[in-house]
């Protein structure tokens, strides 16, 4: 027994010293998350950093924030124009689909999703790429040029959502922080980008001015309960699209490191 152990102890010696002759530090394991930024013009250290304030602000951890860490902003633009912001829009959307083909309808027409609009269906990335990804401080007046010349596209994997729920038999409300002004220009907007058939779109009245998103959605989807619809899922890119009263079942969260709307 005694020889049995010598000999296994020399054979893994021998092992262990062959290993370390054909030594790879790339075989060892590493932090992913600072492989997959280490073509930015940025610190690792950086690139941590940001990561952890993207993942805090997903998490709504972050107190109200008006701009991006000016230290993010290459970090921000990689995370939009690289893989990883397309990925995870995709993720959320298939997490949203399983849920949604595991409900059931009543078939009474009121079995409900509600979208968001902005950064939820269609995107306003080439707005954001003018303005730092949320380097600079929101300008609604510029926003509204680029909102009114109707030209944001769809968001690739919601359109797929929102046609898999219009075929499973869902009723689709359309809840958007978007004044009640440019009702026309979204309508086209939407229309044009893939989004049809939709139950209701519900823009910001001269009544809801001023108030908080999470109010005015709030707001909106009481009325939509009290009218006896059942909210079974609800998407939006900011938590004031999810949370507050009213609530739906599941809430689906997709990515946006570049503003926050209270
Ligand atoms: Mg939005």
């Amino acid at each position: 027994m005694k020889a049995f152990y010598t000999i296994f102890l020399f054979l893994s010696l021998v092992y262990v010293s062959s290993c370390h002759e054909n030594f790879d530090p790339h075989t060892l394991p590493r932090p992913l998350i600072v492989d997959l930024y280490k073509k930015l013009p940025i610190s690792e250290d950086v690139a941590l950093h940001c990561t952890s304030w993207r993942f805090a602000g997903e998490a709504n951890n972050l107190s109200p924030w008006k701009t991006i860490p000016q230290e993010c902003k290459d970090y921000v633009d990689d995370y939009i124009n690289g893989k990883a912001y397309k990925s995870d829009l995709e993720r959320v959307s298939r997490e949203a689909i399983l849920y949604a083909q595991t409900v059931e309808l009543k078939g009474d027409g009121k079995d409900i999703w509600v979208f968001d609009v902005d950064e939820t269906l269609l995107s306003n990335l080439p707005y954001y790429a003018d303005h730092g990804y949320g380097l600079e401080i929101f300008d609604n007046v510029a926003f509204d040029k680029w909102v009114d010349k109707g030209t944001a596209e769809a968001i690739e994997s919601s359109l797929k959502l929102y046609e898999e729920l219009v075929k499973l038999g869902f009723k689709v409300f359309l809840l958007t922080g978007r004044s009640e002004r440019r009702r026309n220009v979204t309508v086209e907007n939407l229309t044009k980008s893939g989004f049809h058939d939709w139950e209701k779109l519900i823009l910001r009245g001269a009544e809801d001015q001023g108030k908080p998103a999470t109010q005015f959605k709030s707001e909106k989807r009481s009325q939509m309960v009290e009218e006896g619809y059942r909210i079974h899922g609800n998407s939006g890119d900011q938590w004031s699209d999810l949370s507050g009263s009213a609530i739906s079942a599941r809430s689906f969260k997709l990515p946006n490191p570049m503003y926050y709307i209270a």
